[in-house]
């Protein structure tokens, strides 16, 4: 088949020089990169126990704020479960009793709400959908974790205030994950 620009070019096998046909330079030369490449500055990093550094712009895991007395300041509307691309959020309303005043700031306050970490895809739509300022993304990330429940983020863990990576199991090796899954 004719290609679109045209353009051709002859293949021609060469015969091998005895250099060539040793393997020894290439060898030396595909070890001399190695070794280039071990001393300078790895790229990768060894996640979980690290973690790369983040711009301040960055969307990571959802927090619900509070507001300055330190009631929840969602409402459930649910605006950002319709913004939500993934259908990530879900949430279930309830009303605010007498008392609660110091609790939930509006009289519908979300007695669920869930966000399916394994379903976001980080967008921040949820965000900026909010009309209450309830709901941000931090510069936090979801922990690794063997167990697929573990992404499934309640108000515990989304609530301002609680330490989220206290109810993630942490990442240990294979074979302990493979034991505790018997
Ligand atoms: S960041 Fe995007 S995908 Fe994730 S919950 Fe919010 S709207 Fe849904
Ligand atoms: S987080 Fe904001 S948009 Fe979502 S239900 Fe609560 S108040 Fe509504």
């Amino acid at each position: 088949m004719q290609a679109l620009s045209n353009r051709k070019k002859v293949l021609e096998q060469k015969k091998m020089t005895l250099v060539e046909r040793l393997y020894l330079p290439a060898i030396f030369q595909g070890m001399g990169i190695t070794l280039r490449h071990f001393f300078r500055r790895k790229a990768t990093v060894h996640y979980p126990e690290q973690k790369r550094s983040v711009p301040a712009v960055f969307r990571g895991l959802h927090v619900l704020r509070k507001d300055e007395n330190g009631a929840e300041r969602c409402t459930a509307c649910g605006l950002c479960a319709v913004a939500c691309p993934a259908e990530a959020i879900t949430m279930e309303g309830g009303e605010r009793k007498a008392g609660e005043e110091h609790l939930y700031r509006e009289e519908k306050y979300a007695v669920k709400y869930e966000i399916n970490m394994l379903r976001c895809i980080f967008c921040g739509f949820c965000e900026d959908a909010c009309p209450k300022e309830a709901i941000f993304l931090e510069t936090t990330f979801a922990p690794a974790s063997y167990d697929r429940n573990d992404f499934i983020y309640g108000k515990d863990r989304l609530v301002e205030g609680f330490k989220r990576h206290e109810l993630v199991s942490p990442i240990t090796t294979l074979k302990e994950a493979q034991e505790a899954n018997k």
